[in-house]
């Protein structure tokens, strides 16, 4: 009776999905269908084992494209062994190996080094005692030391040991930010004395102030490492833009638009910058908290995005180079001579 029905009822193959994830196709029994999404059995996992370890992506995963992300997943369904599950320490690894392919292919671009603060380079998950190494001077952009370090001097196991320790102490950090979200529920309030609920209140507040602005901090490092090489290229081409009579008023005004919030955008992260800088050694009661950005993570991806279109749309809407200097100089109504040495010699 079953096979009948199951004849009956059944499209002769299963519904096929694609994992929102590695973007392969399953049979729909082998995953589970959240909302919209659609991840097979193992990116499922291996996305939760990495929200439990890491709080979500790496730092360094952030800007991955999502072909770049489907790699990283379709890598991990290859390294599963036969009959086993993935284990953390295995995708820890390809995590690892990824990162540092992709940053190995930035860096060709990148042979000049930014000039960045030193948080900046920390949160890019550089040592302080290798940044403190590296050429550096005074800004007053940043009001604060800058260094410049340059990615294609690191060897492949430079680069490999360097993201090892970023995933360490992400993972350390995720697994303080778990420990402190425990604490702060577990605080006995009713039992304590006025006072002392008082003093603990403070301090709480106090702590909660200065994960807030870690969070800030990361935040504008990010954008100050994604955004100071495309702002730059903005304010340089700033003349040509407003000087070029044929660019379209169109493309002016969504350049116009791009720069001015590029500039506030840095503005507010320099200042984050700053402001964290100078709470550093300090008591946690005598941090100043740092002022809300005017922009959210996934700006950091997008805007920048956004910028390659539009500047692209400038270059292309850039005059063309003058042409050739001898075509112009021929009158007219007199037909352009092919050889003037030639002119020359026939005409006494
Ligand atoms: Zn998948």
């Amino acid at each position: 009776m079953a096979s009948v029905d199951s004849q009956v009822t059944q499209p002769e193959t299963p519904e096929q999905m694609k994992c929102w994830l590695c973007a392969q196709s399953f049979d729909a029994g082998q995953g589970r269908l959240h909302g919209k999404k659609f991840p097979c059995g193992l990116c499922s996992n291996a996305h939760r084992t990495m929200r439990r370890n890491l709080g979500g992506y790496p730092e360094e995963m952030q800007n991955f494209t999502p072909e770049e992300i489907s790699d990283f997943f379709r890598t991990l369904h290859s390294k599963k062994p036969a009959g086993g599950g993935l284990n953390w320490q295995t995708m820890k690894a390809v995590m690892c190996t990824n990162i540092a392919t992709r940053q190995i292919e930035q860096a060709k671009d990148k042979v000049k080094g930014e000039w960045l603060p030193a948080s900046v380079w920390e949160t890019r998950g550089w040592t302080k005692e290798t940044i403190e190494r590296q050429d550096n001077r005074w800004s007053n952009e940043y009001n604060a030391q800058v260094y410049r370090i340059r990615i294609t001097s690191e060897t492949w196991a430079q680069i490999h040991e360097r993201i090892t320790e970023s995933l360490l102490r992400q993972e350390r950090d995720a697994t303080k930010k778990r420990g402190k979200e425990a604490e702060d529920l577990d605080v006995p309030m009713a039992s304590v004395p006025k006072d002392d609920k008082d003093k603990k209140g403070q301090v709480a507040a106090a702590k909660k102030q200065e994960r807030e602005n870690e969070k800030i901090h990361a935040l504008a490092a990010r954008a100050v490492g994604a955004w100071t090489k495309i702002l730059g290229q903005c304010e340089k081409m700033a003349d040509k833009v407003h000087s070029a009579g044929a660019m379209p008023a169109e493309t002016k005004q969504t350049y116009d638009e791009l720069t001015a919030k590029l500039q506030k955008n840095m503005t507010a992260a320099r200042q984050a910058i700053n402001s964290f800088e100078q709470n550093k050694g300090k008591p946690v009661e005598d941090m100043a908290a740092l002022a809300e950005l005017p922009f959210q993570s996934a700006d950091v991806k997008t805007v920048t995005q956004q910028s390659g279109v539009i500047l692209k749309e400038v270059r292309k809407a850039f005059p063309k180079a003058a042409p050739k200097r001898k075509a112009q100089e021929v009158p007219a109504n007199q037909e352009a001579q092919p050889k003037r040495r030639r002119t020359g010699k026939s005409n006494p």
